[in-house]
Formats: C-alpha cells, sequence, structure tokens
C-alpha cells in the first residue's frame, strides 16, 4: 500500500471557510445570463485535489456550478496537444490589461488576440479545437469526465442557449476575426460550440481534478500523457499572467498561483508538482473575479505556504 503524507488539507479548508463566512462583502453574480443572475452570493465551496486522485473539500465543493471561463484552461490544454506550437501563430500569449471581452487590441493586431483566455482568445482556440476534432464541446466533456470520474458531468443546455441569446459581444469578436482570416470554421458554428463550451457544470471537487494534469506535469489522471511537462509549465504561465484578465497582477500579488477565473464565480489553481485547487463563490468583482474565491485562494496559500514564488 501506498503511504499518504501525514499533511491533510482538510484542517485549513476548515479554516477558511469559516473565516470567508465572517467576511463582508460577497460582490454581485453576473448580471448578463439570468441563469447566473439569480445564483446565490453566499455560496461557498473549496476543494484540493492531490496529483494521486485524493480530493479534500468544504462547504459547497460537491455542487456542480457554470464553469464558463474556467474551460479556456482545457481548450487550450487539448488544442496544445494536437497541434502544439502551430496554434500560437494565431493567438498571443501577453496579458490584456483589458476586461476579458474587450474587443480594442483586435484591430492593432491583425485580429490576433492577445492571449488564450480573454474571450477573444478563447473563441480562437475553441475554432481550432473544433477543426481538429469535429466537436470542441464534446471533446472537452469527454476530458472533464474522465479527469473528474465523473460520467455524470455536463453542459447545461439552458445556459447555452441563454449565452447565444446574449451573445452579440461574442457573435462580434468572432466575425471581426474571421474578417482577418483567423477563424477556420463558419463563425454560427463556432459560437455554438463556444457557448455550449462556457455552459458546462461541474463542482469544485470535478475541477480540482480535472485541473490535476497541470500539477502532474502534463500526466492525465490514467497516467498518459496529454501534455509534455515544457507544454503543462506554459499553460501554468499563462495561468498566471493572464488567467484573471486584467486582475491578474492583484492575483499574482495576492494569491502566487496559476489560476484560472469564471463568471460562474469559480476559480481553478495549480501548485505545479503539489496539488491542484477549485473555490466557487458566485458574487463577482467589477472584473469579473469571484471575490471570496480570490480572498479563499490567499488564505490557502498564506496559511499553507504552498506558492510559485
Ligand atoms: N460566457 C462568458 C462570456 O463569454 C464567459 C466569460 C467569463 O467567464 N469570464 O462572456
Amino acid at each position: 500500500t501506498k503511504s499518504k503524507p501525514s499533511l491533510t488539507f482538510q484542517p485549513v479548508l476548515d479554516r477558511i471557510a469559516a473565516e470567508i463566512g465572517e467576511m463582508p462583502g460577497r460582490g454581485r453574480p453576473a448580471a448578463y445570463i439570468p441563469a447566473l443572475a439569480a445564483c446565490d452570493p453566499d455560496r461557498f465551496g473549496m476543494a484540493v485535489a492531490e496529483p494521486d486522485g485524493t480530493v479534500y473539500g468544504v462547504g459547497d465543493w460537491r455542487q456542480p456550478f457554470s464553469a464558463q471561463s474556467i474551460t479556456k484552461v482545457f481548450t487550450l490544454a487539448l488544442d496544445l496537444a494536437r497541434e502544439g506550437d502551430a496554434l500560437w501563430e494565431h493567438v498571443g500569449r501577453e496579458p490584456s490589461g483589458n476586461p476579458f471581452n474587450s474587443l480594442v487590441q483586435l484591430e492593432y493586431e491583425n485580429g490576433i488576440p492577445r492571449n488564450p483566455f480573454i474571450n477573444a482568445g478563447a473563441l480562437v482556440v475553441t475554432d481550432r479545437l473544433q477543426t481538429q476534432t469535429g466537436d470542441a464541446a464534446e471533446a472537452l466533456i469527454a476530458f472533464l469526465r474522465a479527469e473528474s470520474g465523473n460520467d455524470q458531468l455536463s453542459i447545461n443546455e439552458a445556459v447555452a442557449a441563454s449565452e447565444s441569446a446574449h451573445g452579440d459581444r461574442n457573435a462580434a469578436l468572432g466575425h471581426f476575426m474571421a474578417s482577418y482570416g483567423n477563424i477556420g470554421n463558419p463563425v454560427p458554428v463556432l459560437l455554438n460550440q463556444y457557448f455550449r463550451q462556457c455552459s458546462v457544470e461541474a463542482s469544485c471537487a470535478d475541477l480540482a481534478l480535472a485541473t490535476g494534469f497541470l500539477a502532474r506535469r502534463g500526466i492525465r489522471a490514467d497516467g498518459t500523457r496529454l501534455l509534455s511537462g515544457s507544454q503543462a509549465k506554459q499553460v501554468n504561465a499563462i495561468m498566471l499572467t493572464c488567467g484573471t484578465y486584467d486582475a491578474a497582477g492583484e492575483f499574482a500579488y495576492r494569491v502566487g498561483l496559476p489560476g484560472k477565473s469564471g463568471v460562474g464565480g469559480g476559480i481553478i489553481a495549480v501548485v505545479p508538482g503539489h496539488c491542484t485547487l477549485c473555490v466557487w463563490s458566485p458574487g463577482l468583482d467589477e472584473r469579473g473575479n469571484s471575490v471570496s474565491g480570490v480572498a479563499a485562494l490567499d488564505r490557502f496559500t498564506t496559511l499553507t505556504g504552498l506558492s510559485v514564488f
């Protein structure tokens, strides 16, 4: 039998949940679609997964929520695994300093988005994954199910329809990049894939486990390799610099880990070689990051000393 280290993450998670419960000011749930606007900002869950698949959790850590932009990490990894560095001819790797749904830099940079985690860049990645697989959202779901061990994990079709009904800005991004020749599929096909991707529902436990390959230097839950060690390092680096949009500097300062947020209120984070985390609380700050989520990760790295710095 394999001996486990005596350290368990449970006491630190319990302590963080108690502290977050006392904290004033939770932010506001995303308001652009009714399904997210209706979320209770007092919900809070957090999970830590070790590289061997052991998971610790607290609060609403088994409650599925809308993963939203967290999925951008997985589509990036799935596409990199297939086409490697060719992807970087179509999307950059620099922080944008602009909101996640911004259009402004695209015209100056010839339809090449700054990075894969702003919406424009994620649309390019999903477009390329669509070309590689024929069904990007299905490839994403298959990956998340395999890594989390949760066969129930799926897309909320009502949320996807709502994303589509309120998707004018993403449609504008898609068409604008297509005008530069940077989108390979018909824009409506791409948008359908992107909206379904955003509408994946998963729990903190599911997403902490699914992020494990980034702590295992590219190795999947079943021991096979998704990314090279170097590619896993690169994805972690892009999460650190671009994963929380125009708040990435503040996130690195407070948390000190590669992380990726979504407007559903979730954030995933990686301690390379050590563990992965996912925290969920639907109240957001004005940049679209979970207020309690960032606070909880801040407390985690402060209390444990685990950080990349
Ligand atoms: N569905 C959202 C959008 O495309 C996702 C954004 C996010 O989670 N930051 O605008």
